[in-house]
């Protein structure tokens, strides 16, 4: 039987995964994190008045491409997720976390956490995974699925031309900083797009399925983030939550909770949208930076990647893909 490595369980490694593993093809998934769904990520704080949560990175995401789109419907009807529609018509969260479904995808899959891959080699038995001293294993296939930034020194000792495309790509960074309040605020609405240091202001609590309270997560934009990358996290609270005052138009009460986290690759520079997998070494790649730097791209880079590898290995003589092929 075939077996298949992932490097990151995020939604673009586990949607590859289920797609293999619905063909029949064992697959294990490795993850440097406690959970998945690496940037569909959902903060937990324990305060004084029990556990609140904040979904940190993504907001919410799209579903307009038809096969997307029906996944989604599948996990609407699951109650995994729900319509919110104050970030879009077409806007999406999961319930009661934005990373739900991907917990539940993830729960029919093996997934080993708390495993950061640092190397790959490969010899006549196929590929080994390590994680600095240890060996995690040996397998057919690896799959990298990981940030650009961080897939090119795991993918450049073995396939140029894909460090290459991981190179090419420049991701942007962005400070998101969580505020929850005694008392709702007045005067703005749950989904505000901002404008000069803000990229959004979203009142977290406000999504469906959400826990009651007065929840906020505010993002800086690409700018100011990288402009304030090395601030501590508490000049960072002070700077959003002054925008957000801004924004509101009155002092705002002081929170019951701040606190700030940085992405360093939040979203890439963006392509059109592509998979890379050279069938002749059993290496691919998938992510947001083979597309766009939005969730429901990253899952079609992943998912396109499970088709193309099912695909070189049901027939020996099926045409080799190319290394570098457009997502379907
Ligand atoms: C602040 C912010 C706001 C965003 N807003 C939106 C939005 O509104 N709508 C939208 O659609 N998208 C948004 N995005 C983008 C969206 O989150 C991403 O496009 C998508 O989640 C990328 O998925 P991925 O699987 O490609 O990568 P990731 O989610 O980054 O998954 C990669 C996984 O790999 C793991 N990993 C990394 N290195 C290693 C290693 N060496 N070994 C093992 N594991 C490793 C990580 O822990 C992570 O779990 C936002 C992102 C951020 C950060």
């Amino acid at each position: 039987m075939t077996r298949v490595a992932i490097v990151g369980a995020g939604i673009a490694g586990i949607a590859c995964a289920s797609r293999l593993r619905d063909a029949g093809i064992g697959v294990t998934l490795f993850d440097k994190a406690r959970g998945v769904g690496g940037r569909l990520a959902t903060r937990r704080v324990k305060t004084k008045r029990g556990e609140i949560a904040f979904d940190q990175g993504a907001t919410h995401f799209t579903a307009r491409s038809a096969e997307f789109r029906a996944l989604v419907e599948g996990w609407e009807r699951d109650e995994l997720v729900a319509r919110w529609s104050a970030a879009g018509e077409d806007g999406w969260v999961g319930t009661p976390s934005i990373n739900t479904p991907l917990k539940a995808m993830a729960r029919d899959l093996d997934v080993r956490l708390s495993c950061p891959v640092t190397a790959l080699t490969r010899g006549p038995a196929g590929w080994t995974l390590h994680s600095e001293a240890q060996r995690l294993g040996e397998f057919d296939i690896a799959v990298i699925a990981i940030p650009a930034e961080q897939a090119a020194p795991l993918l450049s000792l073995h396939d140029f031309e894909m460090a290459r495309a991981a190179m090419s790509v420049r991701s942007y960074p962005c400070w998101s900083a969580m505020f929850a309040f005694a008392e709702p605020l007045r005067g703005l609405s749950d989904f505000v797009r901002g404008s000069g240091p803000l990229a959004c202001a979203v009142r977290d609590s406000a999504k469906p399925g959400r826990t009651p309270g007065e929840r906020w997560v505010v993002q800086g934009s690409w700018d100011w983030s990288e402009a304030h990358l090395t601030h501590e996290s508490g000049s960072i609270c002070a700077l959003l939550l002054a925008e957000l005052g801004r924004l509101a138009e009155y002092e705002l009460p002081h929170p019951l909770h701040a606190s700030a986290h940085r992405w360093l690759f939040a979203q890439p520079s963006g392509q059109d949208r592509r998979l890379l997998w050279n069938a002749d070494i059993g290496l691919g790649a998938c992510g947001d930076w083979l597309s766009h730097g939005f969730a429901e791209f990253a899952w079609q880079t992943g998912h396109a990647l499970g088709e193309a590898i099912m695909l070189s290995r049901m027939s020996d003589d099926a045409p080799r893909p190319t290394v570098i092929a457009d997502v379907p």
